[in-house]
């Protein structure tokens, strides 16, 4: 559920006190229209009634978004400091609320942790052009009968990577050969998708790397 405050505010150019409305927990699935917000840069920016400044009010915000597989715990920029102390804080909170939970509906990822709203939007545009091309990517290898992978969302964030994975070979689980033959493959169809020259560039990088 996505849920806000109603605080008191003060207009830094004209003193003008007003209460304004900021968010500080964004359920993503419920409400798409607050993440479209957010990914706008446009989240809790309030103006002021008299004479229109619009400043950012920075707050905790829990943002969560189950079908992405992300809990992202945003606190102030300048709280970056405490960043030791606020991760181990997360981390003991969310396994404290998770064990409340039966174990089946308990989350099999952690939470992530920011400072500032722009650190959350630079990742959720990142994902949002690793899903373009993973979508290129999945109709491409149809159309050529190459086989596909489809990494869950945690998975591909984990490894900074696209969540379309061609591959050839007939094993469940493709080896790093399997998988850079798979991306030579789908190169050769469409050379500028870069993220997944990328992603051949990283697997070439380490011989241990591994799905
Ligand atoms: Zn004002």
């Amino acid at each position: 559920m996505s849920t806000f405050n109603d605080i008191d505010l003060e207009c830094a150019q004209c003193g003008e006190e007003f209460i304004g409305t900021v968010w500080v927990a964004i359920h993503a699935g419920q409400d798409p229209k607050l993440k479209d917000l957010l990914r706008g840069g446009e989240l809790n920016l309030v103006s002021c009634p008299e004479c229109g400044l619009a400043a950012f009010q920075e707050r905790f915000l829990i943002y969560q978004d189950p079908a992405a597989e992300l809990v992202a715990y945003v606190y102030p920029e300048s709280q970056r400091r405490q960043e030791p102390e606020l991760r181990k804080l997360m981390m003991s909170g969310f396994r404290e609320a998770q064990a409340a939970f039966p174990e089946k509906d308990r989350l099999s990822y952690d939470p992530m942790l920011f400072f500032g709203l722009a650190e959350l939007i630079e990742l959720l545009r990142k994902e949002d052009s690793f899903a373009e091309q993973s979508q290129i990517a999945q109709v491409l290898c149809r159309q050529n009968q190459v086989d596909t992978l489809v990494l869950l969302p945690s998975q591909a964030r984990r490894l900074h990577t696209v969540r379309v994975i061609p591959r050839l070979g007939k094993g469940k689980a493709p080896g790093r050969q399997d998988i850079l033959k798979g991306i030579d493959r789908l190169l050769e169809l469409d050379p500028v998708l870069d993220h997944y020259v990328k992603l051949k560039e990283t697997i070439l990088a380490d011989p241990a790397w591994a799905l």
